[in-house]
């Protein structure tokens, strides 16, 4: 199929089915879709959209985020995961306002913290409506499967030959739409499983289709063992209704947010209780839970202890610190970590 033809399946395709209301395909300025393009990033629609509304109602604005207090940016953050990219947006919002203007250009944007070349693209193409190519996890698949490209996307050489047949079909004019197009297409017919290819403006063309091996395209990441750590979290609560918190360093897993402290053993976090003086009223330990990252499985036990201890911070160190209960959704707290305290809190009422 000519590039020509396949562009004006996909946009006729989204004149007519595309989504064109949500949140952020209205009002369309760098700043939005960045942010769009960063929350979508790992992270279906459906999920983005009220913390998209929720963080642009706080954050209009580029100038508002570059202002704002990073525990207030992953507060906002808190549920989404991968924190790093809100870590990352915030950076960028200070250089970017610090420059005076938004990028307009594929290695300017790219230079940024958190902006890849697809996301790069993307606001290229949809805020400035210049003609570049994305290649994000829904237009891979489409391509993949139009083209029966076999091999793991993450391959190098993969990535390169999807990223070639991305660019060459990528036009010149409506080139907004037909990025969104892609997108959706993507999204809501050539699914992951199940694609809905009777529905799909490029049938006629599509390898996959034609020999019946959908579900073999895009090839799945070739399979590994993932790393198991354990480790005990404690979860220490007074008799003021104060949980004790750390904050975690600002880079690495779950960095900058409050989070439960961390031990080797129930045994280790007991001792370090005892410590610092904290009298031991009540402890039970709960029965282990997995929390999946992408490179290891995190193994944790929660470690539940009563104390009657309260003063501000613990061995003179800002890490540490009591927060009120009725707090605690204030907080920017990892999900598994705001799951846990909640079902402590909910336990005692
Ligand atoms: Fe995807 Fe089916 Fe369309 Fe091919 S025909 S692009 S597999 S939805």
């Amino acid at each position: 199929m000519k590039p020509s033809v396949f562009q004006h399946c996909v946009l006729t395709w989204f004149d007519r089915h595309g989504r064109k209301d949500l949140p952020w395909q209205t009002d369309i300025t760098p700043y939005r879709v960045w942010l769009s393009e960063t929350m979508l990033q790992q992270t279906q629609v459906v999920t983005v959209i009220p913390y998209f509304q929720a963080f642009t109602a706080r954050f209009p604005d580029l100038s508002k985020l570059a202002h704002a207090d990073l525990d207030e940016v992953l507060q906002l953050w808190s549920g989404l995961g991968y924190y790093a990219r809100a870590r990352n947006l915030h950076k960028a919002a200070q250089i970017i306002h610090a420059q005076g203007h938004f990028p307009d250009t594929l290695i300017e944007l790219m230079a940024l913290p958190g902006i890849g070349k697809s996301t790069a693209g993307a606001i290229l193409s949809i805020a400035f409506n210049k003609s570049t190519p994305i290649l994000d996890g829904n237009v891979k698949r489409v391509l993949a499967r139009f083209y029966a490209i076999s091999g793991w996307p993450g391959n190098t050489q993969v990535s390169q030959q999807l990223w070639a047949i991305s660019a060459n079909l990528t036009p010149e004019q409506r080139v907004a739409e037909y990025t969104q197009a892609m997108m959706d297409l993507g999204a809501t017919v050539c699914t992951r499983s199940k694609p809905r290819c009777e529905m799909c403006p490029l049938e006629s063309g599509c390898l996959a289709r034609q020999m019946r091996s959908t579900a073999d395209f895009p090839a799945p990441r070739p399979s590994k063992l993932l790393p198991v750590k354990k480790l005990v979290f404690l979860l220490l609560h007074n008799n003021q209704q104060q949980i004790f918190l750390e904050k975690r360093p600002p880079t690495g897993i779950w960095g900058g947010l409050w989070s439960l402290p961390e031990f080797a053993s129930t045994g280790d976090a007991s001792d370090w209780c005892l410590a610092n003086n904290m009298r031991i009223i009540h402890q039970q330990s709960d029965i282990v839970h997995r929390h999946t990252f992408s490179h290891y499985h995190l193994d944790y036990t929660p470690l539940t202890i009563e104390t009657d201890h309260s003063c501000g911070h613990v061995a003179e160190d800002d890490r540490f610190f009591w927060h009120n209960d009725q707090h605690i959704n204030t907080l920017g707290l990892p999900a598994p970590i705001k799951t846990l305290l909640l079902q402590h809190l909910n336990r005692g009422k």
